[in-house]
């Protein structure tokens, strides 16, 4: 085999109660649809002049890369609320980590790969149309500038996987900073296995928090405030970008701050604060504006299973995690309107901003209006005289809900925030701010539908087109403009699936 890949097996060296090692399951024929070649290349594999269908074997699973140590990782999780102490990889087998070109660990994963002894009564398989979902999604995400798992490759197994229906299988390829995620602590601490807790604070220490020191006293303390900074920060890029993940469960939030998971997941078109995407989230417990507080809840859950390791006893460490917690609250707030500056021009964050923002939110949710299209569309009017005609016929989209009362206060909002922009900042400064937080052309659901709909008829190149529009995600190039459209009623994709 020409392919290098040069693992170095970190998770493996944890102790075996850790993981189970396993080997993936051969697929009947499998075929590559797509290799990340600038991902491979940045986590150091050498591909040697190796072909597609070498590509296709090794990302399979069909034959093993050497120097993998392959493992499905043992994790628990609150799963809609509702504690499974037993969850684990049960589709997925990490092969191994590696350095990449910074220097970072990351992790090298197969998703589909056959059945492992954590996969209880599911077939360990991966239907085509999610892992496609997941390479558009995460690879978007990268792109405008979320943390986010990575896609390396995806290819297709040849064989039927049986869900409501026989649909076409694939194995898709994950890269991540760890697959360590809230749930991996709680697998140990309900086993009061303190010995393993520490262990794996330790490594996620070195791994994901080397600004730490690792001999403060408090320095597990120190790792819970850091999670919560990073899901804050996280979970603020979603709520600005108009991002529903869909099934924030503790076995689906990371450790180092990653978005992780990508299921039900989607982007909303026209804004409401109550949508929900996910078919299985009836209750919208996921739904859009919830993702803070969800994220302080899985915190919450992490906390649990830290607090032998605070310093003190145990009432100081439950003051210490419920304060953190709170500051939670603020860590999310600062940075969601940090964001929203950005995206409405300003340099920096002054008091009233956030009710303006909020003002705006109010109007665009009554109309019913395209969310990514109103921010990108009013980046071009900073000035004053601006023509207005682009932006407010967004007003006129077969599912807004025009008047003119609404038309009105939209118009007297713009009046409002075009004074504050020029009393505060240089215009051209604002203008090119905006356009670098708003993007124009985002992973709308009807584009991921339709991209998935054709794989699934043998047609691959709606897939490969609809990610190379998501490559600039901040460009209007001419080439990719129907891609900033909003779907029309009849395209509409309102509903997700798991999919698993
Ligand atoms: P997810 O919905 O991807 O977060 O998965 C939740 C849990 O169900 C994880 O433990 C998965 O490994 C497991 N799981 C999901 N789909 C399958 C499948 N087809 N076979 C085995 N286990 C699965
Ligand atoms: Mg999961």
């Amino acid at each position: 085999m020409s392919v290098r890949i040069p693992f170095i097996n970190a998770y493996a060296a944890l102790p075996d109660r850790f993981y189970a090692r396993v080997l993936p399951t051969p697929v009947k024929a499998p075929q590559l649809i797509r290799f990340n070649h600038g991902l491979a290349q940045t986590l150091g594999i050498e591909l040697n002049g190796a072909d597609d269908a070498e590509l296709a074997e090794l990302f399979s699973g069909n034959r093993m890369a050497e120097g993998a140590e392959p493992l499905a990782m043992a994790y628990s999780g609150h799963q809609f609320g509702h504690l499974n102490p037993q969850l684990g990889d049960g589709r997925a087998i990490l092969l191994g980590d590696v350095t990449d070109a910074n220097g970072q660990q990351r992790d090298i994963q197969l998703k589909g790969s056959g059945r492992t002894p954590f996969s209880r009564g599911g077939d360990g398989r991966s239907p085509l149309g999610p892992a496609l979902r997941e390479y558009i999604l995460c690879e978007a995400m990268t792109a405008l500038g979320v943390p986010s798992t990575r896609a390396l490759a995806v290819v297709a197994s040849g064989e039927a996987v049986v869900r409501e229906q026989m649909e076409p299988g694939a194995v898709f390829t994950r890269v991540a900073a760890s697959h360590i995620r809230v749930g991996t602590f709680q697998y140990f601490a309900l086993r009061r296995d303190n010995e393993a807790l520490q262990l794996l604070a330790d490594h996620v220490l070195a791994r994901h928090y080397p600004d730490i020191d690792t001999q403060a006293d408090d320095r597990y303390r120190q790792l819970f405030r850091a999670v919560c900074q990073r899901q804050a920060q996280l979970i603020a890029r979603w709520m600005l970008l108009g991002f529903i993940h869909g099934v924030m469960n503790t076995d689906n939030m990371t450790i180092s701050g990653e978005t992780i998971d990508y299921g039900p997941c989607a982007f909303m078109d026209a804004y409401h604060n109550e949508t929900v995407f996910s078919s299985i989230d009836r209750q919208g417990r996921y739904a859009y504006q919830n993702q803070p507080a969800i994220g302080q809840w899985n915190l919450a859950r992490l906390a649990e299973t830290l607090l032998p390791l605070f310093p003190g006893d145990e009432a100081q460490a439950v003051a210490d995690a419920t304060a953190i917690l709170q500051d939670y609250v603020h860590m999310h707030q600062r940075a969601w309107e940090q964001g929203m500056a950005a995206k409405l021009g300003f340099s920096a964050v002054q008091e009233g901003d956030r009710e303006r923002a909020e003002a705006l939110l109010v109007l665009l949710q009554e109309g019913r209006i395209d969310y990514t299209l109103f921010f990108r569309r009013l980046s071009h009017c900073t000035l004053s005289g601006a023509d207005r005609g682009a932006l407010l016929s967004l007003l006129d989209l077969p599912q807004c809900r025009k008047t003119a009362p609404l038309e009105q206060q939209l118009n007297q909002w713009i009046d409002g925030w075009q004074q504050a922009l020029q009393q505060r900042e240089a215009l051209p400064d604002a203008e090119a701010r905006m356009l670098a937080a708003n993007p124009a052309i985002i992973p709308r659901n009807h584009r991921v539908a339709e991209a998935i709909k054709a794989a699934e008829q043998g047609d691959y190149s709606v897939f490969h087109s609809l990610l190379a529009a998501l490559e600039k995600p901040f460009s209007e190039a001419p080439e990719f403009a129907a891609y900033q459209l909003p779907p029309q009623p009849e395209q509409q994709v309102l509903r997700t699936f798991c999919g698993t």
